[in-house]
């Protein structure tokens, strides 16, 4: 029997090194997870490079790899992929920026660059893209919120450059930086000029905003600026569909998983409660993949949670984040027709808070897949696998190779 789809689960930044809060063990290896490992015993495993050996990789970065995508060819900065995530459509050639909603005082300070943490800022991002105006500079835009405190901003316009800094200070307490171009270079001055007047402009807007002027009221920070930064190009990305020949859909609580997946003509597929923290509801998000594969050939979930652990330094939470996604994974046991693939897309080691090169474990079940000796899943037992260690980008053919879909080279 062949598998006719495959369901990529990717466990973000689940990957670590030895926990001294853990014994010594990394959170992976020190938690019950009796699904997960059940899927490593029927499966093949191995551990992953996402990018290569060395090479550490953003979660951006490391989806591209491993969706297939080259990242050193394709990626262009968070920015476009950051305006796909919160539904801009980007075309090749619009110039893409990640924002977020600040605080500044009347003095023009910064106060609070993540404006008091405000959640709905849906009514402040319709009020800008109704009221400000580029037209004079040949450009138009588009501006949407993302969650929480955070938000897009894409260009459009002939003459429009991507190498320009940010107004953001990365600190509070101190005025907002001009728009620069980092390079002399007729196109990136003329869209430092344009942020820089977007937000002169939007600062106008948002500070008399009846939904700021309620927040001063009841005591919380105003958002009444928009920083911006991670300025990037939109590229050309071959829709995944016409690159494989096979349909997908993508479900994750971060946007710029999501946009990623947007980018390359991946379906999102909304569920309820998701949120890319420790409280997710991933059950709602294996049901919902389960659900997706009865109409499409492939399934990417992104989990967040126990990256958001890694960054934090908290081992014990990681540990006990994996334990509960690995219950959510209980109904992956009875998945008929399915080529399961279960990753991280890189480490978040607990010790360093931050994303590192350590190799990831891989696991492969399947029909056809070579069971190997491996038992359990955790980034030592992996190591010992049939895969051996490979790289995110062999990820996707050797699954595609499962269900029969890899080309044929030569005769
Ligand atoms: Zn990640
Ligand atoms: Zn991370």
């Amino acid at each position: 029997m062949t598998a006719n789809k495959i369901l990529f689960i990717v466990l973000d930044g689940i990957s670590d090194r030895p926990s001294p809060a853990l014994g010594g063990l990394t959170p992976l290896a020190a938690a019950r997870k009796p699904v997960l490992d059940r899927l490593a015993k029927e499966g093949i495993c191995g551990i992953m490079d996402t990018i290569a050996a060395g090479v550490r990789p953003g979660s951006d970065t490391a989806h591209l790899a491993l969706l297939g995508y080259d990242p050193y060819k394709y990626y262009t900065g968070r920015g476009p992929l950051e305006c796909e995530g919160t539904g801009i459509h980007m075309e090749p050639g619009m110039i893409g920026f990640r924002c977020n909603y600040a605080t500044i005082s009347r003095e023009g300070i910064i106060t609070d660059r993540r404006a008091g943490r405000i959640h709905d800022t849906a009514a402040l991002s319709m009020a800008l893209t109704e009221g400000v105006d580029l037209s004079g500079y040949g450009v138009e835009f588009a501006f949407r919120s993302g969650a929480g405190h955070r938000a897009a901003l894409a260009l459009r316009g002939e003459g429009l450059g991507h190498c320009v800094s940010s107004n953001d200070p990365k600190k509070d307490g101190v005025f907002p930086l001009a728009v620069k171009p980092l390079k002399p270079v007729a196109a990136d001055e003329k869209t430092a000029v344009v942020c820089n007047e977007f937000i002169r402009q939007s600062t106008g807007i948002l500070y008399d905003h009846p939904l700021n002027k309620e927040r001063v009221k009841n005591g919380l920070n105003p958002a009444n600026i928009v920083l911006m930064r991670g300025a990037g190009e939109m590229g050309h990305f071959e829709p995944f569909s016409i690159r494989y020949g096979i349909s997908g859909s993508v479900i994750s609580a971060a946007s710029l998983i999501s946009g990623i997946g947007s980018a390359l003509g991946l379906t999102r597929v909304p569920v309820t409660g998701i949120t890319g923290s420790q409280d997710s509801n991933i059950t709602g998000k294996i049901a919902a993949a389960i659900t997706e594969l009865k109409t499409r050939d492939f399934v990417l979930v992104n989990i967040k949670g126990a990256d958001e652990s890694g960054h934090d330094g908290l081992a014990e939470q990681k540990r006990n984040f994996i334990e509960k996604t690995d219950t959510a994974l209980a109904p992956l046991l009875d998945l008929p027709d399915c080529i399961i693939v279960i990753c991280a897309d890189h480490s978040t080691p607990c010790t360093i808070k931050d994303h590192s090169a350590d190799p990831v474990p891989v696991l492969i079940h399947g029909d056809g897949v070579r069971i190997d000796d491996v038992a359990g899943f955790d980034e030592y037992l992996c190591a010992g696998g049939g895969l051996n260690r490979i790289t995110g980008a062999a990820l996707l053919p050797t699954a595609l190779d499962l269900i029969n879909k890899a080309h044929k080279f030569g005769a």
